[in-house]
Order: structure tokens, then C-alpha cells, then sequence
């Protein structure tokens, strides 16, 4: 079953330099079970689609056109407290940054009472009990449960918002880069962490990053997103093995040359696309070593390879995939 359904997405910010379209005709969908992936670099739109999916976009923005839907639900219609009610209960999310999620005069045991008490029937006892159960599942100390946020250093508190988000055993967790700005080792804990947790729970994950090697390890499906456009789409194992859009294949490119780095991607030259206009091109046409004519006047459309079930969004994506398996067999 479809547990979440984006098609066609777009979200607009006003901005003082006027509109800006950071999330421009985003479709893609999560099966139950599955964890998708969410990637792409800086300002391709990832966060802005992850806020639009909870309702947590700020006022400037809005969703102009689009569907989500979430079991059939849409959520575009939810209100106020339809939607508290989906949030933590059905749809967890882990934001980018953890401190944001936290308020800084509450102990964090306190909070996650708070977030389980709102939507569970529990004593403040056993909502107290299941703080410090969560708190050691997310290998924290339990009796740290009365500290303030500012008392734990920045891979604890991204631990206790995990734990707050897994409180209530949501059937999907959004997390929008959970580990960025922590050592590998605190990165590869939480990673393994929310893996883990999550397959007790059964639950879906929508992960946001751009490292792929954490996706190559955590994901089944995945889109690679670009200037608010969805690139490529399809399974992990094909879509990192066989990028096929070039967009695709320069990042994984850059990922390859660091990967003994510290896992950040480095990105393709040039400059990201900006948003501002109605696109006419396909977005990453001004950085493309691939673009021809065709690229500069029309948008390319998302369409499904003949093989693999893969999508992409290239007028040249044959060429681009064909080159790159030269290259590859010239250089083993
Ligand atoms: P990152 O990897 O850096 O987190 P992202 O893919 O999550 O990037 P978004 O945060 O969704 O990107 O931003 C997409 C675009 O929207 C960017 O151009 C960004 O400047 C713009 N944007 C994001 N948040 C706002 C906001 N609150 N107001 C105005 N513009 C915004
Ligand atoms: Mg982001």
C-alpha cells in the first residue's frame, strides 16, 4: 500500500526579491516498508519538501499547486488539529537542526511526556517510565531524562529528538539530515539507531541527505533532486550504480572522489539554478556537459527508462548513460 503520495508539487516563497519556486513539480511516493531517500545538493528543495508534507512551511510560503497524501489522506485540507494529531502520532519528524525542536526551558524527559501525554491516554508514571525507556533505546543515559537541551552536546540531542520522535511509533519518520555537523562515529551510530528502532517498529523512513553512502546503507528507493526538480528517481542499488542523468552522474562522481573525506559532497562547478522565473530549460542545463540545444529551450520531463524502472529527467540521458559506462570500463 502507499503509505505517502507527492505528485506534482510546487511551493512558492516570497521572498523581497520576489517569488521563488524552491519545490517546482516534485512527484514521488513511499510503499509501505520502504525508505526512501531524499537527495541532492544544497538549496535542491529537500527540506522545503519536507516541511510542505507536514504543514510546517513557514507563512511566506505556499504550496500552489500539488497532492500529498498520506494513506489516501490528503493533507493539504488537514486542519489545525487534524493535523496534531497526524504529527508525532502518524508522521514523526527529525529536523535539521535538533535544537529547533526543543524547547530550552523544558527538561527534554518533560517534553517527550508532554508529546506522548497530548496524544495518549498515560500517566504522568508511565509516560515518565517510557521517557527513560526511549532514552535507553536511543542509548542514552535514562537519568539524563531531567536535563535542559543545552546540558547535552549536539549528537545527544539529536538523540533525544529521536527518541521524542519515536515516542508514539509513528508509521513514517521524515529526517531531514539527522546526522549532519556530527563526527562519523556519532553519524554512524544514529544512523543505526534509527534503523533499528525503525524495524521494530516497522516503520517507513524518508531520509534527507546528500551523502550517499548513508543512503546506499539505509535506502531502497530514492530521487535526486535539483533546483526544485525531481533528476532521477528509482532504486538506490540501480540509480548509484547506474546513474543515468548527468546531474546523477556528477554527484556521484564528486561523492566518489571523497569518499575517504568526511562524506560531505562537494558539488558539481558552477552555480545552483536560480528560481525565480518559469522554467523554459531544464534546470541544470547552464552547468551541463551535456546539454545540446534542446535543453536550453524545453524542460525535460521525468520519464521512465526502458529497463530497471528507473526515472530520470534528461533529453540526452542515453548519451550521458552510455559515456559514462565507457568511461567506467576504460578506467578498470
Ligand atoms: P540544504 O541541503 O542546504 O538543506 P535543501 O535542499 O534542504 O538544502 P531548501 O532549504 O528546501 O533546500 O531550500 C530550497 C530553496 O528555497 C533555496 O534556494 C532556499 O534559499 C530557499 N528557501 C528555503 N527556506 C526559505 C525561506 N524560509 N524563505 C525563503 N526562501 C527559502
Ligand atoms: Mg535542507
Amino acid at each position: 500500500m502507499t503509505l505517502l503520495d507527492v505528485d506534482d508539487l510546487v511551493v512558492r516563497y516570497d521572498t523581497r526579491e520576489g517569488p521563488l519556486h524552491s519545490v517546482n513539480g516534485v512527484s514521488f511516493s513511499i510503499e509501505d516498508g520502504v525508505n526512501y531517500a531524499l537527495s541532492g545538493e544544497s538549496a535542491s528543495g529537500k527540506s522545503t519538501t519536507a516541511k510542505a508534507i507536514l504543514g510546517l512551511l513557514p507563512d511566506h510560503a505556499e504550496i500552489e499547486s500539488g497532492v500529498i497524501e498520506f494513506e489516501g489522506r490528503d493533507l493539504r485540507s488537514l486542519t489545525p488539529s487534524e493535523r496534531q494529531d497526524l504529527l508525532w502520532e502518524e508522521i514523526a519528524f527529525i529536523p535539521q537542526t535538533a535544537i529547533d525542536a526543543l524547547d530550552p526551558v523544558m527538561t527534554v524527559g518533560a517534553q517527550i511526556e508532554q508529546a506522548i501525554q497530548t496524544h495518549r491516554e498515560l500517566s504522568e508514571r508511565n509516560a515518565s517510565r517510557r521517557a527513560r525507556e526511549l532514552f535507553g533505546t536511543v542509548g542514552l543515559d535514562p537519568d539524563r531524562v531531567d536535563d535542559y537541551p543545552h546540558q547535552f552536546s549536539g549528537g545527544m540531542r539529536q538523540r533525544v529528538v529521536i527518541a521524542m520522535a519515536l515516542a508514539l511509533e509513528p508509521k513514517l519518520i521524515v529526517a531531514d539530515e539527522p546526522t549532519t555537523g556530527l563526527d562519523v562515529i556519532v553519524q554512524d551510530k544514529i544512523i543505526d539507531n534509527i534503523l533499528q528502532i525503525q524495524e521494530e517498529t516497522d516503520s517507513s523512513l524518508l531520509l534527507i541527505t546528500h551523502d550517499l553512502s548513508v543512503i546506499a546503507e539505509t535506502c531502497d528507493e530514492m530521487s535526486v533532486m535539483y533546483g526544485g526538480k525531481v533528476m532521477e528517481q528509482g532504486r538506490v542499488e540501480n540509480l548509484l550504480l547506474n546513474p543515468t542523468n548527468p546531474y546523477t552522474i556528477g554527484l556521484k562522481s564528486a561523492f566518489g572522489a571523497l569518499e575517504d573525506g568526511d562524506g560531505d559532497l562537494v558539488s558539481i562547478p558552477g552555480e545552483p539554478p536560480s528560481l525565480d522565473s518559469e522554467p523554459t530549460a531544464c534546470v541544470f542545463e547552464p552547468r551541463c556537459p551535456f546539454a545540446g540545444e534542446e535543453c536550453a529551450t524545453t524542460e525535460p520531463a521525468l520519464e521512465t527508462l526502458p529497463y530497471r524502472n528507473q526515472r530520470v529527467a534528461c533529453h540526452n540521458a542515453d548519451r550521458a548513460a552510455r559515456m559514462r559506462r565507457d568511461a567506467e570500463d576504460a578506467s578498470t
